[in-house]
């Protein structure tokens, strides 16, 4: 039809679980005839990001990996569609003209090419958790002062944003954070003790990168979650709650003062959230599985055990000892990560090293500037790391 401007967008981490169900969605849409696609970015899966640069006609395709440079630019050569590699790369893809911008790098490489975008004032949907449980009250500030929104993508908050009318604030007594409990909700932490990154990643209701799914089975992607609210909806630590949810239809909820709980409810697939983030305001129309009610006959919730899954108490630590905390944390748990998932440590020494790192840190002053984030970023990663060396 021509008529109003095309959508200008970039997506951070395209290659991803979030990316790839992104793009999806942007194809559901409307595709190259609404959306205008600036940059993608994504790290070693070379193949796939430069496939999807010339599906949906990208300018730029970066790779976070300096060293895949020359194989990217063999893959596009030809295409017209230019290429950059590493930080610096990354900063380039955010700083493209695009007015909403997916972030959907996973852990906190992350933060700084989407504080870039947030700078030049572009709408921000948020699925990289990671960025606001670092930089917390800083981060939604960058956004804000720049005059971009915030968009949660994060299947939980999006619920809670969808179901959070601004003129009702005042009125919210809690947050109520569904949590499926993982592929471990019913184990004992003896069986828990051995377990394999294999095991761990096998997620009961969604499918999703490798981070998220061993923190769904250690809760601590619950307990990044935990953080990622208050910063999200400015609530007290004592209004979150988590209640766990083994089918994942409640998206999560939040409670007021006069009694009424709001849910949003929907089949697990994320792109329903971020086709809310896309459209925000408005709604569009998805193809995704439609809630059969008849057929799911009931709905289960358990209390969160925080003996089995101590990343939910370590999330309560660091929401009552704020300042840097959340960094901490966030730091500390995806150097853990990645040893266990090297097999250095195992599933249930991932909580005992955030914690001790935690402890050892709870002297850092809170962050005055975003320096001070990434300072205390390395400064638990160089801690956690000496953690494990030293079991
Ligand atoms: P993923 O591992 O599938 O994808 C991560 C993306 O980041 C890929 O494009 C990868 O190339 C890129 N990447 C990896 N390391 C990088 C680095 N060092 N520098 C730059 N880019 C790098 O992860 P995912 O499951 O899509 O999750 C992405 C983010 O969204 C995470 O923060 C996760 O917590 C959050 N999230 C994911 C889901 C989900 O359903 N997958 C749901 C809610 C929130
Ligand atoms: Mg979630």
């Amino acid at each position: 039809s021509g008529a109003g401007r095309k959508h200008r967008l970039s997506i951070l981490g395209s290659t991803g679980s979030i990316g790839t169900n992104t793009l999806d969605v942007i194809r559901q849409l409307g595709g190259r005839d609404r959306f205008d696609v600036l940059a993608l970015t994504g790290s070693s899966n070379i193949t796939l990001l430069a496939e999807q640069a010339i599906a949906c006609g990208a300018k730029l395709a970066v790779t976070a990996d300096a060293g895949q440079y020359a194989a990217l630019k063999d893959a596009l050569a030809g295409s017209g569609i230019a290429v950059a590699a590493g930080p610096s790369g990354l900063l380039e893809a955010a700083g493209m003209d695009a007015e909403w911008v997916m972030a959907a790098i996973v852990g906190t490489a992350g933060l700084a090419p989407t504080l870039a975008a947030a700078r030049r004032g572009a709408d921000i949907a948020l699925a990289n958790k990671e960025c606001l449980v670092s930089a917390g009250a800083l981060f939604v500030e960058t956004i804000g002062k720049a005059g971009g929104r915030l968009i949660p993508v994060d299947s939980e908050h999006s619920a809670i944003f969808q179901v959070l009318e601004e003129d009702q604030r005042h009125a919210v007594e809690r947050i109520v954070l569904t949590a499926s409990g993982g592929p471990f909700r019913t184990w004992t932490r003896e069986q828990m003790a051995d377990v394999t990154a294999e095991k761990a990643r096998a997620h009961p209701n969604w499918s999703m990168g490798l981070k998220i799914s061993i923190g769904s089975a250690s809760m601590f992607n619950k307990a990044l979650e935990m953080i990622e609210a208050k910063h999200l909806f400015n609530v007290r630590p004592e209004q979150i709650e988590v209640i766990v949810h083994p089918q994942s239809i409640i998206h999560s909820m939040v409670g007021y003062t006069d009694g009424s709980v709001l849910a949003q409810l929907g089949c697990p697939d994320m792109r329903t959230a971020i086709g809310y983030a896309l459209t925000y305001p408005l709604r569009s129309t998805l193809n995704v599985d439609r809630l059969d009610f008849a057929k799911l006959a009931r709905l289960d919730f358990e209390a969160p055990d925080e003996v089995r899954f101590p990343a939910l108490r370590l999330a309560r630590l660091a929401l009552t000892r704020d300042g840097l905390q959340g960094a901490i944390m966030n730091a500390a748990e995806e150097t853990a990560f990645h040893a266990f998932v090297a097999g250095r440590i195992g599933f249930l020494d991932m909580a005992e090293v955030v914690e001790t790192v935690m402890d050892q840190m709870v002297d850092v002053a809170p962050a005055t500037a975003i320096d001070d984030v990434f300072a205390a970023d390395a400064e638990a990663r160089v801690r956690a790391a000496e953690v494990i060396t030293a079991r």
